[in-house]
């Protein structure tokens, strides 16, 4: 079938009122960065709904790349037809044959927004129903579970018929709702919370921390791929690289073995609000699962949370870690993730963390040394990448002081 057009439905940017301009705006430009290749469609947005006018492009090629984009609801491929009883029946003739299988029921939904149309909704379900049972031998009426529902939609301008309706992602485009830094490891679980992120209208900036010589290249490029698949959703994505050997084995000389992994994870936060700060982001967000591992216990992220006053958003929080990595799997991040490189963490974190820190006895511990010079030297040194740049190139920019 040679479909003119895609009608894209967006259900809940519906329901945001005023803020529905940039909800529209922000998926007309996700819609137009995820068909940049194909340069001859068109995309029209009005108020209600976005059509892409395919001009040729192949809804078969183009239709899976809509599924994977957020803040669609639903969309169905369809023609336009001018307001002439007789080019609508051949139209809606030549689309209902081309999706009828032996033994298949049908019915039509008519709607009319332009009440000047010479038939009612009663009247179009009945003249084109009854075009369609004498031309299809074999087709029935069912109208509470058909297999084809063909929509024929009356405006002012043209009628609008199509007969599938596809789900999309659902969520919120991506973006529109503000930006926010995600603290993201090579592991199974950040990629994920990354995603669902994404999903409810979230920019993210990714922060990376690594400790070269203890942790490899090969360790930090896991990270860039991941940020990369990332990528794939969004666009593009700000990567933040940063160096953080100095300060762990500062921390490995001053505080006590069984509270170093409390401390160091209150410095990536105070890093990562550092960062989030100069780059105008409002939230943090982590991959962390309520009892997962020693640093995600209560206790631990309520030692952990004391040194930021910034939202911190743990999307995995209540999920089983089969859930995440279900999700892991459909993002394509999970066969990354488990590539066995060390991470920063596991080099110089012991074996056995308190599970139950206490927040004055962290705070004790870390009294006997300045953190700010090394935190400041982490953020200064930090790397920056943009990666999947409107899926171009990947840039460089070194040295983040000439850019913040
Ligand atoms: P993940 O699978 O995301 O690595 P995890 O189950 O290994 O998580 P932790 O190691 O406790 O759990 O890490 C908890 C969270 O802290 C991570 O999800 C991530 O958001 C953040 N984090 C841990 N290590 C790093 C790192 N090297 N760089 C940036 N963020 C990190
Ligand atoms: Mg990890």
């Amino acid at each position: 079938m040679n479909y003119e057009r895609i009608l894209i439905r967006y259900g809940e940017i519906s329901t945001k009122g005023r803020n529905r301009k940039i909800f529209v705006d922000k998926l007309k430009k996700s819609i137009q960065r995820a068909l940049v290749a194909y340069k001859e469609i068109e995309i029209e947005a009005n108020r209600d709904r976005i059509y892409i006018l395919l001009n040729g492009a192949d809804w078969d090629q183009i239709s899976p790349i809509l599924r994977t984009i957020f803040g669609i609801q639903s969309f169905s491929p369809g023609i336009k037809v001018a307001l002439d009883i007789d080019e609508m029946k051949t139209a809606a003739l030549e689309l209902v044959s081309s999706h009828f299988k032996k033994g298949q029921t049908f019915k039509i939904t008519g709607k009319r927004a332009d009440k000047s149309f010479e038939l009612n909704t009663d009247e179009i379900n009945h003249t084109f129903g009854s075009h369609l049972l004498k031309s299809i031998p074999g087709l029935k009426v069912d109208v509470n579970t058909p297999d084809i529902n063909l929509q024929i939609e009356v405006r002012k301008e043209a009628a609008y018929l199509s007969c599938e309706t596809i789900q999309g992602s659902g969520g919120l485009p991506v973006g529109s709702s503000g930006r926010a830094m995600l603290m993201l490891s090579g592991g199974i679980d950040s990629p994920v919370a990354g995603y669902l992120s994404m999903k409810r209208g979230l920019e993210i900036e990714a922060v990376h921390f690594y400790s070269p010589p203890f942790t490899s290249e090969r360790a930090r490029q896991k990270v860039i791929d991941l940020a990369e698949k990332l990528s794939m959703i969004s666009g593009q994505i700000t990567l933040h690289i940063v160096p953080f050997t100095e300060l762990q084995q500062a921390i490995h000389q001053q505080v006590p073995e069984n509270y170093s992994m409390t401390t160091t994870r209150r410095m990536m936060l105070r890093i990562t609000e550092e960062i989030r700060r100069k780059r105008e982001g409002l939230a943090i967000i982590t991959g962390e699962s309520l009892g997962q591992v020693a640093s995600q216990t209560l206790e631990s992220m309520f030692a952990i949370n004391e040194v930021t006053n910034t939202p911190i958003f743990r999307p995995l929080i209540t999920m089983d870690k089969t859930d995440i990595m279900k999700i892991a799997q459909e993002i394509d991040t999970h066969d990354i993730s488990i590539l066995p490189y060390e991470d920063c963490c596991t080099v110089f974190v012991p074996a056995s963390p308190k599970t139950k820190p206490r927040r004055d006895k962290v705070g004790h511990y870390e009294s006997f040394i300045d953190f700010e010079p090394y935190i400041q030297t982490a953020v200064s040194g930090t790397e920056m990448l943009h990666i999947g740049e409107a899926v171009t190139a990947k840039k460089l920019e070194k040295d983040i002081n000439d850019l913040f």
